[in-house]
């Protein structure tokens, strides 16, 4: 069977393309710049690669760039989508890639009868990111959706991005009658296949590489394998619909560094807050939806370590 993997050279969706390939699968890779070998080599030598992986050259910004890529497949897995926190121009660099982006692989999904199934990578950037109180007790699961208007008025250029970007999608495939199901990860770790730093990775970073505080934040986390089987089981199940939240543990990075300092003792580590306020609270995230695809979580320990491990491994740890 053939499927299509958009932005194949990212975190997430190299661990995607190995799992598809180990599972016998003809996949075809869109990359922006095939010729690259940073952004292909660590795909290229992947097992079954030789004989079952295609690159296809796509920018979501190009309209039909993902056409060729996507005719003749049975599933699209969507994650290409940038994911920057800081950047100058977040219309154009995360907001137009991200929706309009989407709409085009989506467009491209309509035009190809083959396709049976697209899991799309969200975010629970799209699930969470309200005004409703988000305590210990508190649960939150598929039926919520980040609102659009807080994050604009937080500035939250990376959550809205995901928010319109699901919104999008979901509208379009039910114009189309397009059979969508979207993963919806938190902060994603654990052992990186590309050699570039990516986003969530780089916030494990930031905390072993010498920084004097912690940020006051509480994050979902979540191993990037877990991800990545939650979204070949998304496309293997022929009942899962809807979204599923994937998210192992919540914690304040306060925890995080607690953790870092029970597997690293001699490690030096932030100690103080990077303010003078109360914790960020944690809460919930229903994992009931997650285990229905037969996601177990891996401790967020394990993720933790190989995290660590592998950043020191790339040579971007400093210890
Ligand atoms: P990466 O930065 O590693 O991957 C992002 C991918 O998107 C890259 O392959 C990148 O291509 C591609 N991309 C960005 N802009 C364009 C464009 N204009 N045209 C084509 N491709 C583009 O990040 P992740 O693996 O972490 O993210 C993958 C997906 O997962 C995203 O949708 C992200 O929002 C989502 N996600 C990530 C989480 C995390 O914690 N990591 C949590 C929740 C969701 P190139 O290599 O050429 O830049």
């Amino acid at each position: 069977k053939i499927v299509c993997v958009t932005g194949a050279s990212g975190f997430i969706a190299s661990w995607i393309v190995k799992f598809l390939l180990q599972r016998g699968y003809t996949v075809r890779a869109s990359v922006r710049d095939p010729n690259d070998p940073k952004k292909t080599n660590h795909l290229l030598v992947l097992d079954g690669a030789k004989e079952r992986l295609h690159l296809f050259k796509a920018n979501l910004l190009e309209e039909g760039a993902f056409d060729s890529a996507i005719e003749g497949c049975e599933c699209v897995f969507h994650t290409a989508s940038p994911f920057f926190i800081d950047v100058k121009d977040p219309q154009s660099l995360l907001l137009e890639p991200a929706v309009k982006g989407t709409l085009n692989v989506l467009n491209s999904c309509a035009k190809s009868p083959s396709v049976k199934r697209v899991v799309l990578t969200s975010s629970v950037a799209a699930v969470s990111f309200n005004e409703r109180p988000q305590t210990p007790d508190v649960v939150v699961d598929e039926t919520w959706f980040s609102d659009p208007e807080f994050a604009k008025k937080e500035q939250q250029w990376y959550v809205l991005s995901k928010t319109l970007a699901e919104d999008t999608a979901w509208k379009f495939a039910k114009e189309k009658g397009i059979d969508m199901v979207a993963i919806n990860p938190a902060m994603v770790i654990g052992p990186l296949l590309q050699p570039a730093l990516n986003t969530s990775a780089a916030a494990i970073l930031n905390l072993i590489n010498g920084a004097q505080v912690f940020p006051n934040l509480t994050f979902g986390w979540v191993d990037v394998r877990d991800v990545a089987k939650a979204h070949i089981q998304a496309y293997e199940i022929p009942s899962a619909s809807g979204r599923y939240c994937t998210v192992g543990r919540v914690a304040h990075c306060s925890e995080v560094v607690r953790t870092l300092s029970e597997l690293y003792p001699s490690l030096q580590l932030p100690q103080k807050c990077a303010d003078d306020k109360p914790f960020v609270p944690t809460f919930q995230v229903s994992k009931e939806k997650a285990k229905s695809l037969g996601i177990e979580f891996t401790p967020f320990e394990v993720s933790l370590k190989e995290t660590v491990e592998c950043l020191k491994e790339k040579g971007f740890a400093s210890f």
